[in-house]
């Protein structure tokens, strides 16, 4: 059984992967969670009975986050089930490397829609219909320090990501509502993995001084303290969750 906070969180992109493990976590630490998801429907009601089984409290929600129609629907849903969102992850997200000469206006439309334009559309949502005292937190990434080639435009979007947090966290004085960003390093999800050779996943797992790929519940601990009681006090930052890639 789990410790009961009565408090709503919100999770997008939590079918699988780093958001799955965030929804999973919270829900441990006493949120009643929102599990969205754009397309893996049975990812998310599987992870929704698993948080049930273990005495959590959750309900899948569909939502493509770039689209503000259906967030504000998401946002109705959650207002619905369990009366308003206490917190907000905005954990969705896509990466599609590409040199910039070789990006065609697709991929740069895709990464933005939904990397920038979908949070910025959560936050909106959030700005307007969150209770006093809640916590906002946007995944970024350790890449807008590492600055390799070919994220030119994924690193991009979660540069603007860690400056909307930044701007939002000034404008909510006076709700004791906190905006902070967590920027993983390399985690073993579909996200990281796709496309990638062995050797190459290799080699990244050992560029950070504790020489592993980070583990989707690394990530989750450090939005959970952001979440919880213990991170009350930090406001407006990015937070590296990375094993010191950089
Ligand atoms: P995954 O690809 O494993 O999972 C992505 C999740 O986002 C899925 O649940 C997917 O839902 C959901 N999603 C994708 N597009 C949309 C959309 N339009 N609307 C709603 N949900 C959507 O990614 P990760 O878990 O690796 O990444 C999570 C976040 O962490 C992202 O923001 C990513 O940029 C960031 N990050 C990841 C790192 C890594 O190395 N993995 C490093 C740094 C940051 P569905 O299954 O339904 O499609």
């Amino acid at each position: 059984m789990t410790q009961q906070t009565n408090k709503v969180a919100l999770v997008t992109g939590a079918s699988r992967g780093i958001g799955a493990a965030i929804a999973e976590r919270l829900a441990a630490d006493g949120f009643t969670v929102v599990v969205n998801y754009a397309g893996s429907q049975a990812a998310a009601e599987a992870l929704v009975r698993k948080i049930e089984d273990k005495g959590g409290k959750a309900i899948a929600a569909r939502a493509d986050i770039a689209d503000p129609a259906a967030v504000a629907r998401l946002f109705d849903t959650a207002e619905a089930a369990f009366g308003s969102v206490d917190v907000l992850v905005n954990n969705a997200g896509i990466m599609a490397l590409s040199p910039v000469g070789d990006t065609d206006d697709e991929n740069f439309d895709r990464q933005v829609s939904i990397n920038l334009k979908g949070s910025f559309n959560t936050l909106r949502e959030a700005a307007r219909r969150m209770r006093d005292g809640g916590r906002i937190i946007n995944l970024s990434s350790s890449v807008v320090g590492l600055l390799q080639p070919g994220y030119g435009v994924y690193a991009a979007t979660k540069a603007a990501i860690e400056a909307l947090t930044s701007v939002m966290a000034k404008e909510m004085r006076g709700r004791h509502i906190t905006v902070n960003a967590v920027a993983p390093g390399p985690v073993g999800t579909e996200l990281f993995l796709n496309g990638k050779p062995q050797e190459l996943v290799e080699r990244i797992a050992k560029a950070a001084p504790l020489e592993r790929l980070g583990e989707p519940d690394d990530i989750a601990a450090t939005v959970a303290f952001l979440a919880g009681p213990d991170g009350a006090w930090i406001n407006g930052q990015t937070l590296r969750s990375n094993g010191g890639i950089i």
